[in-house]
């Protein structure tokens, strides 16, 4: 009996051969001339997701969306220490119709803020405890990824006013440590737990690298908007809000009362630029 080739055989030299010449090109591929399936070894390693990029531009939503304004509109003065202390910043000094969105602590993760943010373009600057931060990495990577910056609000939020140095830098300098292993590179800004300082405080921040310790001037709590001095939203207000149960409800409020007044929100590190560029 002569000796066949099985039919089987035959196919899968044949496939063989196919993938083969499918791996020289991805266009024979498209062209429909080989099997998509073989039992050939592939010899590309599956595409992997790039690692979330703090400074990446490209998104998908950039096909959707036209380039967000650039800010600042009108150009901002530097800020830094002076002789060894850096500036407390409440207020930012602009005449141009913006103001500032700050969110603190950290401890309620509530998925819809941050697609909340996205959807209205409104950029936020994340002032984070060191718990929270290594508890979800996740979740405020969503906000890097929208070129939000994580700056220092101290590792465990203790009152700073009346520390020794030594101990106030611990806490500053070591939620800078934080932020840098958990997302790779902190923000130049430092805000006091309860808005709480003094001058040890703002020695601590420059020797820590922060360019201004920042308090604000508006609240959000409960569903309202609330000024220090009870009047409307101005521009260069800085907004404080904490990582809470209501503070999806207060940025619905707060874009509503910022649409009503005229005012856009911009990224703080925008208008407080630091000295050296
Ligand atoms: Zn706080």
């Amino acid at each position: 009996m002569a000796a066949r080739p099985h039919p089987r055989s035959l196919l899968a030299v044949v496939l063989v051969v196919l993938s083969a010449l499918a791996g020289c090109s991805t266009s024979h591929a498209a062209a429909g001339a080989a099997p998509s399936k073989s039992t050939a070894a592939p010899d590309v390693a599956p595409e992997v997701p790039p690692a979330p990029d703090p400074t990446s531009t490209s998104s998908s939503s950039t096909t959707t969306v036209s380039p967000p304004p650039s800010y600042p509109i009108t150009p901002a003065a530097p800020v830094g220490p002076s002789r060894g202390a850096a500036p407390v910043v409440s207020r930012v000094a602009t005449t141009d119709p913006v103001i500032f969105l700050t969110i603190d602590d950290g401890m309620v993760r509530d998925p819809r803020v941050p697609q909340f943010l996205a959807e209205h373009r409104i950029p936020a600057t994340l002032f984070l405890n060191a718990g929270p931060l290594k508890a979800d990495p996740a979740y405020f990577v969503q906000f890097t990824a929208m070129g939000d910056p994580i700056e220092s609000h101290t590792v465990s939020h203790p009152k700073l006013k009346g520390m020794r140095l030594g101990d106030q830098k611990a806490q500053v300098c070591g939620m800078n440590t934080v932020i840098d292993q958990v997302i790779g590179g902190h923000g130049h800004l430092f805000r006091p737990p309860y808005g709480a300082y003094d001058d040890t405080t703002k020695r601590a921040a420059a020797q820590c690298g922060a360019n201004a310790v920042v308090t604000w001037r508006v609240a959000l709590n409960d569903g309202m908007v609330q000024t220090q001095s009870g009047d409307h939203l101005r521009p260069g207000d800085i907004v404080l809000s904490h990582f809470r149960d209501d503070l999806y409800d207060n940025l619905v409020e707060l874009w509503s009362q910022a649409q009503q007044a005229g005012l856009s929100f911009a990224p703080l590190e925008a208008y407080l630029p630091p000295p050296n560029g």
